[in-house]
């Protein structure tokens, strides 16, 4: 049985290690947080004392932290895993980060002999639960090859965007994308419900209709609208105001070092930026609903 060492059991990596467990592999989790290592434990999972431990006899290792730094940290300098895995070894980091810092990262795992690739993921919470998440990897056909084997317990769709770094850029324009839908999304519903309308009846209509989207499909930012999405849960759990303001600010570094045009994904950075000013950073970012609420 392949021995997988998986870092950073949060709302995403929790039930990715579970699902990876369930499907045949001995997972090892690492996280800061105790009580995300005891239910990696009830999901028939181990726990270790430190990355490090982890990893010990791993031939797979899967990263899932908040952001570049944390990536950076763990893999590289004398302190990293890098210096301690041994070549072969493979390396999966499904973080959002920087392309920059995906493509330094695995330029320090190819010297090493490690096959490292950035394999961000697309679809939520939901989506990692139900084990049918987006991989968006990018790095050699080789490490693809091998990686699909890995990934398909968490996967409904496994794309090849490219040499390193191009799965971070294809998960940046796609983030880019959603945090411009859902910000569309609550102020369309917003101006309904001051206009006299059901916020369920508008979004059933909608829908139906030319504006439908993700967000209103199975992510309706109106409390109460839709079972089991942050919204109807206090926004609690799924994804963070503070995690999406980071992508939306990778999105801007990117379109500024490539001198790209971007005037919807920096007014929706804005209204994050402004959103988790107001102490919703912790918040699921549907909570930008209460942004257009009287
Ligand atoms: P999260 O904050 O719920 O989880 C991150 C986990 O990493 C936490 O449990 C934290 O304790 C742990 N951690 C931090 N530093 C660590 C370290 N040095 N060693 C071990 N563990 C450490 O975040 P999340 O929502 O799971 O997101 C993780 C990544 O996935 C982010 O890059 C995010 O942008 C991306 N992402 C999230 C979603 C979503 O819907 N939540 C969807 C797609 C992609």
């Amino acid at each position: 049985m392949k021995r997988i060492a998986f870092i950073g059991l949060g709302n995403m990596g929790g039930p990715m290690a579970a699902n990876l467990a369930k499907g045949g592999f001995e997972v090892v989790g690492f996280d800061l947080s105790q009580a995300a290592m005891t239910a990696l434990e009830q999901a028939g999972g181990k726990s270790a004392s430190s990355a490090h431990a982890a990893t010990e006899g791993a031939e797979v290792v899967i990263s899932m932290l908040p952001a570049s730094q944390h990536v950076e940290s763990l893999y590289l300098g004398e302190e990293g895993l890098f210096a301690q895995l041994s070549a072969g070894t493979l390396v999966l980091d499904s973080s959002t980060i920087a392309a920059e810092t995906a493509r330094h990262v695995a330029d320090a795992a190819t010297a090493k002999g490690i096959l490292f690739m950035d394999t961000p993921v697309s679809g939520g919470v939901g989506a990692a639960k139900a084990g049918t998440l987006t991989f968006i990897c990018g790095g050699s056909e080789a490490a693809f090859a091998q990686a699909k084997l890995v990934l398909e317990p968490m996967a409904k769709n496994i794309f090849h965007a490219g040499d390193s770094g191009s799965g971070q850029i294809a998960k940046i324009c796609n983030n880019m994308l959603l945090a411009v839908l859902m910000a569309g999304t609550t102020e369309a519903l917003a101006l309904g419900v001051k206009n006299g309308l059901d916020p369920a009846t508008l979004s059933e209509i909608i829908k139906q209709s030319s504006g439908s989207n993700w967000t209103l499909n199975v992510y309706n930012p109106w409390p109460g609208v839709m079972e089991g999405v942050p919204a109807s849960n206090e926004y609690k759990g799924g994804f963070q105001v503070d995690l999406m303001a980071k992508d939306l600010g990778i999105a801007m570094d990117t379109a500024i070092s490539s001198r790209a045009s971007v005037p919807m994904g920096s007014l929706a950075r804005n209204l994050f930026a402004l959103h988790a000013q107001k102490g919703n950073g912790g918040l699921d970012f549907s909570s930008l609903q209460k942004l257009f609420a009287d």
